[in-house]
Parts: C-alpha cells; sequence; structure tokens
C-alpha cells in the first residue's frame, strides 16, 4: 500500500466482536507508514462511549458513510498480524460457512487477553528441574510434608523440567513447595525444553513394536505428510490408535513441524500429556478452558512463535496460529463436543479439516465409533479409512450382552439378575462399573395422593431431585428451591421420587455391598476442583470396588481393572425424536464398554432393557458398530436426512410468548421469495422444550438435498432478516449443520 497521500483519506474497515454481520470504517489514524499495515492486525477504536478492540480486515479508499462522520482508530497494537494469511481466510471462510459475524468469529480465535488488546508479547517463565540430589532422593524422605513429596514425584515422573504454567495446570499450589526444595537444594532453574527448531533428540522412551494394521496406518499418514488429506482412524478403545498419532507425531517433529491435537473433554487431557511427555523430550502446551487467560494466551503464543511443538487442547484451541504446521489430530472425533453449541457454532472437526486444506497437511480423525458424517465421507472418497480391527497386545474385546428385564424384581433399577454378576465380580477382586446417564437422586417429585409434580417455574421441565443437597433444582436454568415434604396442591398426599438417578443408586449400592467401596462420578460429585482426578487415581490405585457415573465415563479414561460394565437403563436412549439419537446411544453404548477389561482381563458387558429384541441393540451386539452404522446410514438416505442432505436450525427465544412465531413468520416469507426448488423450510415449530428460562422459544428448520443453494438461500437471507421490524424483540441464532434439534 502506498503512503497516504495528504487530501485524501484512507479508510480501515474493521470487524469488531458484535452480533450483527456488517463491518465498520474507521478513517486510518494520523502519520502511518501504510507498508506495516496488513489485515488481522488488532486496532483500538472508538465505540460510542466506549473503546472496543477491532480487527482490521481490509483498507479502502471509500466508504457508505459520509466522511466526515467517520471516527479515527486510535491506536494500532499490532507491529504483524498474529494470524498468517491462510489462517485469516480459515476465519473468512468459517464466519461465511457458518453465517457468523466475523468479528466474533475473530474474537474466537484469540485468546481473552489479546482479545482484550493487552500486548501479545510472551512473558517469560521460569523453568524448574530436578537436582542431582533431588532424582537421588527417595521421596519416602519428605513424608511430614506431602506438599514438597508431592511435587518432587511429579518431577522424578518427568525426569525433564517443568515450566511454571505446567505446574499451575498440575496444581494451583506448586509455589511454596517449590520454594522450600529449591531451598534444600532438590529443584533448580534451567533452560526452556527444546522447542522446533532445536537440535535435541525427540524421542524420550522407545515406541512400542507396532502391530501391522498400526504399522500401516502409521504409514500411510507419514507418507502424506506435506500434502492435504483426511484419515479417519476406525479402532476399538484399546485397538492403539494413541501409539499410532505418537509414531506419526515423531516424524512430523523430525520435520521440523507442530502438531495440534484435539480432544473432546478436557478431563482427557492429564491422561494424554502423560504419555506424550513420557515419549517427547519437546516442549509441549495445553489449553482448555480451565486454565486461566494467562496460560491459554502463552499456549497460544508459544505456538505461534514455534517454542512449543505440540498442543494439546479442547475444541477452543483449533484456532491457535501454528508457525510450522505439519499435522492436526482430533481424537474421538464422533463427540459431540467438537460442536460449540453457543455463540459461534462451529464445528471443530469440519473446521480442522478446511484448515488443515489451506495449511495443505494432513487432518488425522481418530475413534472407536466414527460419525455416521465422517464414514459417509469414507464412502465418498473425501476421508480415507485406516482400521484397527484388534485390541492391541493382549486385551481381548469385550462382550455384549442384553439382560431382559421384563417382569423382572428390580431394587431401584437394579435386577437381580445384575447384583448376582456384581458379586461373581467382586469376588475375584475385580472392579465393576455402572452406567446410568442422569445424576441426582430422582427425575421427578410426584404426589401420591394427587399427581402434582413439581415444575420449574421457568422451564417446561421436571425439577430434579437432589436428596443429598435437599434441594430441587431444574438442569436447564439451575433453578432452586428447598426439597419439599408436603405437596403444595393437596397438603395431605405423600410426595414420591419418580424414576432413577445416579444419587439414587448410590444409596441402594450401600445398602445391598455395605462392606465395599463406591465412587460416583458425576457432575455434581465431580464440582470441586481436583475431585476428579483423585476419584481417578484411587480408582487406578485399586482402592474403589465399584463406579458408578454418568456419561463422563463413557470417554477415554482407562481402568484396567473393571471386569463388569453395565448399562442400567439402555432403554431411556431409544425413544428420542432426534434423528440423532440412535448414533449417539450406539457410540455411547460401545465407548463405555471400552471401559472394560483393557487389561488382559477380559471383560464382560451387561445392558439391561426391556427392548430386548430392538434391532439397534441387536445390530450393535451381534454385528458390532461398522454393522450399525451401515444401516443407520442407509436409513438416513432413506429418509433424506443428514448426511445425504444439508440443514440449518434457525432458534428464536422470546420473554414474549407471540413474538417468536411472529419473527419466524416473517422470516418464511422472506426465504419463501429466496428459496430455489430444492431448500425446504420446515416450520416454525415450538422447540421441544417451548419454554426455558423465562423464554418462549421456537425454531425454523431449512433442509435441502444441495448444500450450495441452502447457503445460497442463508447468504441473502441472514442480513435481510437482522433488518425485520421483530429483530429486537427477539434473541435468535443459526446453527448450521446441527447436530442436536433441541
Ligand atoms: P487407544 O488409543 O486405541 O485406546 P492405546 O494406544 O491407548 O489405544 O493402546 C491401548 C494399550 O495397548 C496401551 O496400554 C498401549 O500401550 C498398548 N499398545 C498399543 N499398541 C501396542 C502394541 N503394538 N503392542 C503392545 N501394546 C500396545
Ligand atoms: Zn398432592
Ligand atoms: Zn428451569
Amino acid at each position: 500500500m502506498a503512503k497516504l497521500q495528504s487530501g485524501s483519506e484512507l479508510i480501515f474497515r474493521v470487524a469488531i466482536a458484535l452480533p450483527v454481520y456488517r463491518l465498520f470504517d474507521y478513517l486510518a489514524p494520523y502519520n502511518i507508514e501504510m507498508t506495516a499495515i496488513k489485515p488481522g492486525i488488532r486496532l483500538e477504536v472508538p465505540f460510542g462511549n466506549a473503546k472496543k478492540i477491532a480487527f482490521l480486515v481490509e483498507c479502502v479508499q471509500h466508504s457508505n458513510i459520509d466522511i466526515s462522520k467517520l471516527k479515527r482508530v486510535e491506536r494500532i497494537l499490532d507491529e504483524k498480524p498474529l494470524l498468517s494469511t491462510k489462517d485469516l481466510a480459515l476465519l473468512h471462510w468459517a464466519s461465511r460457512y457458518y453465517h457468523h459475524p466475523l468479528g466474533e468469529v475473530f474474537s474466537a480465535a484469540f485468546p481473552v487477553a489479546l482479545r482484550q488488546g493487552k500486548s501479545a508479547v510472551i512473558q517469560t517463565e521460569k523453568r524448574y528441574a530436578l537436582t542431582e540430589l533431588g532424582k537421588a532422593l527417595a521421596s519416602e524422605q519428605l513424608k511430614r510434608s506431602p506438599k514438597q513429596k508431592s511435587v518432587l514425584e511429579k518431577f522424578q515422573a518427568h525426569p525433564n523440567s517443568l515450566s511454571e504454567a505446567e505446574l499451575s495446570a498440575w496444581n494451583q499450589n506448586w509455589r511454596s513447595a517449590v520454594k522450600q526444595l529449591m531451598d534444600k537444594q532438590l529443584l533448580q532453574l534451567v533452560a526452556a525444553a527444546p522447542g522446533i527448531n532445536s537440535r535435541e533428540p525427540i524421542i524420550r522412551n522407545s515406541a512400542l513394536h507396532c502391530n501391522p494394521q498400526q504399522q500401516a496406518a502409521i504409514d500411510v499418514v507419514s507418507d502424506s505428510l506435506g500434502q492435504f488429506g483426511v484419515f479417519l482412524l476406525e479402532g476399538v478403545t484399546g485397538s492403539g490408535k494413541t501409539e499410532v498419532y505418537m509414531q506419526i507425531i515423531r516424524t512430523v517433529l523430525e520435520r521440523g513441524q507442530q502438531v495440534l491435537v484435539l480432544l473432546p473433554e478436557i478431563t482427557l487431557t492429564p491422561q494424554l500429556e502423560e504419555r506424550f511427555r513420557q515419549r517427547f523430550t519437546v516442549s509441549i502446551a495445553i489449553s482448555h478452558s480451565k486454565l486461566t487467560d494467562r496460560q491459554r494466551t502463552r499456549a497460544w503464543l508459544n505456538l505461534q512463535s514455534g517454542e512449543c511443538s505440540i498442543l494439546l487442547g479442547t475444541r477452543s484451541a483449533l484456532f491457535t496460529p501454528l508457525k510450522k504446521p505439519g499435522l492436526i489430530i482430533l481424537d474421538e472425533e464422533h463427540d459431540a463436543s467438537f460442536k460449540q453449541q453457543e455463540g459461534f457454532r462451529f464445528s471443530a472437526r469440519d473446521v480442522a479439516v478446511v484448515r488443515a486444506k489451506l495449511l495443505n497437511i494432513p487432518v488425522l480423525l481418530g475413534s472407536a465409533t466414527p460419525a455416521l458424517e465422517s464414514l459417509h465421507n469414507v464412502d465418498n472418497k473425501r476421508y480415507r479409512l485406516l482400521h484397527l480391527p484388534e485390541r492391541a497386545g493382549n486385551a481381548t474385546a469385550p462382550v455384549l450382552q442384553l439382560l431382559d428385564i421384563r417382569n423382572k424384581r428390580m431394587q431401584e433399577g437394579l435386577s437381580e439378575a445384575l447384583v448376582a454378576e456384581m458379586r461373581k465380580t467382586l469376588a475375584k477382586n475385580e472392579q465393576v462399573l455402572l452406567f446410568l446417564n442422569r445424576r441426582g437422586f430422582a427425575p421427578t417429585l410426584i404426589c401420591h395422593g394427587c399427581g402434582w409434580v413439581a415444575r420449574c417455574r421457568r422451564c417446561d421441565a421436571n425439577l430434579v431431585i437432589h436428596q443429598d443437597e435437599g434441594i430441587l433444582r431444574c438442569h436447564h436454568c439451575g433453578q432452586e428451591q428447598r426439597l419439599i415434604r408436603q405437596c403444595p396442591a393437596c397438603r395431605t398426599g405423600e410426595l414420591t421420587p419418580l424414576g432413577l438417578g445416579t444419587e439414587r443408586v448410590e444409596k441402594v449400592l450401600a445398602e445391598l455391598f455395605a462392606d465395599k467401596t463406591i465412587v460416583r462420578l458425576d457432575r455434581d460429585s465431580t464440582q470441586r476442583k481436583g475431585a476428579l482426578e483423585n476419584y481417578l487415581q484411587r480408582i487406578n490405585q485399586g482402592e474403589v470396588d465399584i463406579i458408578l457415573g454418568t456419561q463422563m465415563l463413557a470417554k477415554g479414561h482407562h481402568f484396567p481393572n473393571v471386569t463388569l460394565v453395565a448399562i442400567l437403563d439402555v432403554d431411556s436412549g431409544l425413544f428420542s425424536i432426534d434423528f440423532h439419537a440412535p448414533e449417539k446411544l450406539a457410540q455411547m453404548i460401545v465407548q463405555v464398554s471400552g471401559r472394560a477389561g483393557r487389561a488382559e482381563k477380559p471383560g464382560r458387558v451387561i445392558m439391561q432393557t426391556r427392548q430386548p429384541e430392538h434391532p439397534l441393540l441387536t445390530t450393535l451386539i451381534s454385528q458390532g458398530y461398522s454393522c450399525f452404522a451401515r444401516t443407520a446410514l442407509a436409513e438416513r438416505k432413506d429418509a433424506s436426512l443428514p448426511p445425504f442432505s444439508y440443514q440449518a436450525l434457525l432458534r428464536v427465544q422470546a420473554a414474549d410468548a407471540e413474538m417468536p412465531k411472529l419473527f419466524l413468520d416473517a422470516v418464511v416469507k422472506l426465504a419463501q421469495e429466496h428459496s430455489k426448488g430444492h431448500t425446504h423450510i420446515l416450520g416454525p415449530v415450538a422447540a421441544p422444550m417451548a419454554r426455558r428460562a423465562g423464554f418462549y422459544r421456537y425454531q425454523l428448520l431449512f433442509q435441502s438435498s444441495k448444500r450450495p443453494e441452502l447457503h445460497a438461500l442463508l447468504d441473502v437471507l441472514m442480513p435481510k432478516i437482522e433488518k425485520l421490524k421483530q429483530a429486537n424483540k427477539v434473541r435468535w441464532s443459526l446453527d448450521v449443520d446441527p447436530v442436536d434439534l433441541y
């Protein structure tokens, strides 16, 4: 760009994180060197009475707004853009594809501190390592100060150094103990771990000897480094996917490139981090929402500058800039948490594929239960399937069984046959895992006298009984009230809990298995920081006999001594109105069963059901997930449902009961004017939960057999929707490729 001529004003067109589609024009700052001005730099601009951070989109000569009305950019925050041209292109693509305002998309790509305009300079952090003395000391000698002992053990488990951030991610209270250990000359300050430019060896301990299927997968992906390609690694739990990842990562690191690894769950990062640190000497960064802003900013900048070679993170880490990108891995690619469910509703899997294409690198998607979309992409040759059909090492696959509980005596959800099986397993000193995807004591409180039910005042939902806390709580809006003893309607009837939650099952387990140790893992029992880690540790050390939990258990955790898994109520998943439900149920069953018999001991999975002939269950058990997936895909095809068609869901809510429908009626009218033959406009209909947190909710579904046509319609429609006269009276959001129709 040329130096600014006096007389003509140059205009900065910027994106600001606001829920509006338009961009904003500002006058360029005085006296700037235009050669240094590149799209993507952060700016500070006056906005109303405040200042806001903006992202430069382009410099233009003309504005549609009278130049005398334009305000001037106050400050330029970056000398050069923090994101590469390709990553900027990715954000533009995502904004267009998800029909989400560019400013908010930009904002999502940056850590909070940088969004707020803080400086993008890394504060150097201290690193600590053991001294010779510290390496030799038996940690038992510190047993009188447990904190120092645990810090020493942490270092002894990590023979190289640990940074402040890594220590904080492990345990927030490390500082005083580290200082005391330094005073005792057991720890010392050291220089940083090697980044991508280092010549240090990359591998610490050697890789496992792979079986032929693993080796084939490693070879295929390794041969494709340096070019775009999507690989779907389908392998049952324990088939050695992580080992495959690590051996490919090694090759990427040897090429001097970086790897981005995305996981569905924060709680899974420590396990994988541990395995990676055992294997690699390079610097590894972690990024997820439980870290502080400072920690996340540092991880982001360390990847951007090349200080770190591997980033392990959740969905939001997807946009982290990489100095030398080599590979993106998404583990458990089927997991719904890769889809952001509020605000900028992107699919981390789909955006990762687009990002890899722009960067010209491969993406590796791994799962025991691939998403139907991904299998469909294998069928139409967009993804390449790599298969690990067997468990690695000596582990054998668990046996799945249905337990018909029709007309059987049940005690709080446990059949006598199941209890007997549990006793047998426990007698062998093996662990039992029970899965029930409902927390709380019971989902409903009902009056035995008059039928009154405790409802949430703000939602179309029942209040859930939380007996331990003595409250009734709405799981949709969080509203709470004291657990009542008397029916407010008839004042005489007895209030009875209806249905089962984990709390209730825990109580009956404590009676039936009085001499056993039981642990309940759900969102309520693991709220306290460190609680989950503590439970997992106790389980792995064999201190726990029975593990009871919700979907938290379905993901990734290794419980090597569990040999019996029981799904207490598989039927509740069979009757959802959402067409995604069978897929999610099948994935859940297979994932939960993956927890059984991971080591040498074979595992069993028992599913209690009143639908023993249900085709989903029988197909899954007799023919496995792949067969189930084939059948489910055929059904989707017959019904013209995704992935054989494309959807976008417009959700609307308002405090006023009429407004959402009025608004959507107006949208339908607009849409019909612009729609071509292949796009169906379904609705408006009341949302499955028609009222939530006091808001009335409606939705409108767009579905098309042709993706470009759907998007062409949304392209014209969305900016017009924003200007409808009802638009200010409702809150609305568009969900492209929704995974949940609620
Ligand atoms: P996944 O990620 O598919 O669940 P992992 O990579 O965690 O599988 O492997 C499961 C277990 O099998 C781990 O304990 C791992 O060390 C072991 N393992 C993986 N590959 C091999 C192999 N080729 N030979 C022996 N053991 C293996
Ligand atoms: Zn009553
Ligand atoms: Zn509620």
